[in-house]
């Protein structure tokens, strides 16, 4: 069998390093005789949430459904805080759960 490693690309300094690092390349690289991935944070913000719970995040905090992004009426009366889900998609989400 066929070792695949013969793809990785070796790395001379450090400005291509950071080049390749704020590029859209993904993959393994060699720089300094170490092994490193790049383009695994494509994607993820600092706080480590992708576009779609970033998304989720933003319609929670301003109160409206995660589903549509309406704004949502009443609250929990057990948390004291909105509805993530409009009255639409409540009922149908409380359908399923019962
Ligand atoms: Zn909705």
């Amino acid at each position: 069998m066929k070792m695949n490693s013969s793809r990785v690309c070796k790395i001379k300094n450090i400005r291509t390093l950071i080049n390749l690092v704020r590029s859209d390349e993904v993959g393994w690289f060699e720089y300094q005789g170490k092994a490193i991935f790049i383009g695994y944070r494509n994607g993820v913000d600092g706080q480590g949430l992708n576009r779609k719970q970033r998304l989720y995040k933003r319609r929670r905090s301003q109160g409206l459904c995660v589903a549509c992004g309406k704004k949502v009426e009443g609250e929990n009366r057990a948390t004291g805080k909105p509805f993530k889900l409009c009255d639409e998609h409540r009922k149908k989400s409380t359908k399923r759960e019962q």
